[in-house]
């Protein structure tokens, strides 16, 4: 009999409005614990390329499915960053998601009902052994309502806006303020005012407010809440 008893594997989930540093958050929970980390905002950004690439009219219900019956969506390991990149179709698109041009529309691909469906089915079966964490819009509400550990991010709009405004200037440096400001914007409304699973903060999340945290303080705030629940 070991002297202690292993320490019990749990969900926590990350929810909040974009550019809340969510993923950040989870990665780091992720390689502590060494849980298994799935961004579900890369799946819809995914879905986004395909649809864009192929054309696909999402607003008529018979092409949106069709064209998910066509999607195969799967993360892999990527050695040189140490982080998890999502494939579409067995096509590494990690990088190409993160554009604006997908930003644009993703909001309006991931209210479709059937899109949802599609994306949540994976994300529940992805956590059915738990050692999970899973960040989003409404994981810790729709995805896992049973998680353990329940975060709801938020922060300043003027902080988030130059965070994202610094992370998508290092790619495309014609990139303006006001147009992170309005997708921003956009995205966070479009998300919290759609019909299917809109973001919303679980009645039994914890708010954590990283507008005035560094990334250290916030890790330290989230660790004692992962050891509560543990
Ligand atoms: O997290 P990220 O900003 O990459 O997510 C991109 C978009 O995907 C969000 O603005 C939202 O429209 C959608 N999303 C969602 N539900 C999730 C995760 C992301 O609707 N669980």
């Amino acid at each position: 009999m070991p002297a202690t008893e292993p320490k019990k594997k749990i969900i926590i989930t990350l929810d909040g409005w974009s550019s809340t540093g969510k993923s950040t958050l989870a990665r780091q929970l992720a390689k502590e614990l060494n849980y298994v980390y799935i961004d579900s905002g890369a799946m819809y950004r995914a879905i986004t390329l395909y649809f864009l690439r192929n054309h696909v009219d999402w607003t008529k219900h018979s092409a949106v499915e069709k064209a998910l019956k066509n999607i195969t969506l799967e993360f892999t390991s990527n050695h040189k960053s140490g982080h998890t990149d999502i494939c579409l179709n067995g096509e590494n698109v990690e990088f190409v998601i993160r554009d604006l041009v997908i930003a644009e529309k993703v909001s309006e691909v991931a209210a479709v009902k059937e899109v949802r469906t599609f994306a949540v089915a994976q994300q529940q079966a992805m956590g059915k052994n738990k050692g999970i964490v899973m960040d989003g819009r409404d994981i810790g509400t729709t995805v896992f309502p049973q998680a353990e550990l329940k975060i709801f991010m938020t922060a300043d709009e003027s902080v988030r806006v130059h965070r994202r405004f610094k992370e998508l200037y290092q790619k495309n440096p014609n990139i303006t303020l006001e147009e992170v400001k309005n997708n921003l914007e956009m995205r966070d409304y479009i998300d919290s005012h759609r019909e299917v699973s809109p973001l919303r903060q679980a009645e039994d999340a914890i708010v954590l407010d990283n507008s005035h945290l560094t990334m250290k303080q916030q890790l330290e705030i989230a660790q004692k809440w992962v050891k509560e629940r543990m």
